[in-house]
């Protein structure tokens, strides 16, 4: 590894919060200040008292207000995260065969899920080149069809739809909170907490349409084998007690609540949107502008507003800057690993603000001037 080079950034340069990770993300420190001031009141009381139930409702509650969710609609809660819902999905969400439209590391992860499952017909595999998004068509066959709103490892903000009469299931871990959609085209809207939405990670959230119940409850009825920790069958009932199945992380929950209430109070996912565009159309705007960066995504509608990424020419190496950066405070601007390009990835959620994303690019200005 060549060596990380002594540049130090002059203060009144940098951002005044050095997170731009896309998650686990930039958790807002009123938040864990509120927190930390709770001390005997809330961390460290049974899950099933008072206290936690009040934090489920309010998640619950206040994921209605934010998406406007018809009636008949639920929010369901369960341990593990995204990934944990999506075996979760293998087991009880899918009746036979799923198609999967797959344009990064996670999208491509769900359909590897289901390819090892016995009890399932293989996956219909729809993908587009990284950098790229599928777009949706009907496969006939599949009674269930796997999207990704944003696919956090490639920063695409992809399309879904309703086509045929499959269960439409959307991954929305790096939009909940942030990207508005049409409810109407999506019967469960799962994410994990920690990248949008600004709370810690473990857990998964299923926003689910009347028909993904009634798929859920047909499957539990069924002699199919479901591990009770991932079944929806058991999540749901217990989220209609504002409960999880076993136990849940506090600061979790606490957290994500504070977050939705934020968001609603200030005028609600079209707020979050239009604050994620300002920073990342900041930053979209700066790469193309620039000599030595360009967004990796080429066609600008598939650019994602929460999570940007940008590449470098080859004399500019991607680890010098973000090493650099890391030395100065400002951290996790690597790219998505696996990827391997000469890139840059920054999160652009409504917790990272415009001036910070505008002190950032000039950072990184600063950084090349001097390599
Ligand atoms: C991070 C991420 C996941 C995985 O989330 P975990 O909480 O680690 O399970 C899944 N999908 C997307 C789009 C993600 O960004």
């Amino acid at each position: 590894m060549t060596e990380i080079p002594k540049i130090t950034i002059p203060a009144d340069l940098l951002p005044e919060d050095g997170r731009f990770g896309a998650g686990p993300s930039r958790v807002r420190t009123e938040f864990i200040d509120d927190l930390a001031a709770t001390r005997s009141s809330f961390l460290g009381t049974s899950h099933r008292r008072p206290v936690v139930k009040k934090a489920v409702a309010e998640i619950q509650a206040g994921l209605a207000e934010m998406y406007d969710l018809p009636e008949g609609h639920e929010v369901v809660l369960g341990l593990g995260g995204a990934t944990a819902f999506w075996d979760a999905a293998v087991f009880g969400l899918i009746e036979n065969r799923s198609a999967h439209f797959v344009c990064g590391e996670f999208s491509q992860k769900f359909a590897a899920s289901v390819q090892g499952s016995p009890h399932l017909d293989d996956p219909v595999v729809i993908a587009a080149e990284y950098g790229d998004a599928p777009r949706p068509v009907e496969v006939p066959g599949a009674d269930t069809a796997a999207f990704i709103h944003n696919e956090t490892s490639t920063g695409v903000i992809a399309p879904f739809a309703r086509i045929g009469d499959a269960l439409v299931v959307v991954d929305g871990t790096s939009a909940a909170g942030a990207i508005g959609f049409d409810i109407e085209a999506v019967d469960a809207y799962y994410f994990s907490p920690q990248k949008a939405l600004g709370s810690e990670g473990g857990l998964w959230v299923g926003v689910l349409s009347p028909a993904a119940v009634e798929r859920i409850e047909l499957i539990a009825d069924s002699s199919r084998w479901i591990p009770p920790f991932l079944s929806l069958k058991i999540a749901l009932d217990n989220s209609r007690q504002h409960q999880t199945y076993n136990t849940p992380a506090l600061a979790t929950l606490y957290l994500l609540a504070r977050q939705i209430e934020l968001v609603n109070a200030n005028g609600g996912i079209a707020w979050a949107e239009s604050a994620s565009r300002a920073s990342s159309d900041h930053i979209y705007a700066w790469a193309e502008a620039s000599e030595y960066a360009r967004p990796f995504v080429q066609d600008s509608d598939l650019r994602s507003p929460t999570v940007v990424t940008i590449d470098l020419s080859s004399e500019i190496p991607q680890g010098l800057v973000a090493g650099v950066l890391r030395a100065n405070g400002v951290v996790d601007t690597e790219s998505y690993r696996k990827l391997g390009r000469n890139q840059l990835r920054f999160a652009t959620f409504p917790n990272i603000s415009l001036g910070d994303v505008e002190a950032l690019t000039a950072c990184i200005d600063y950084i090349v001037e001097r390599l």
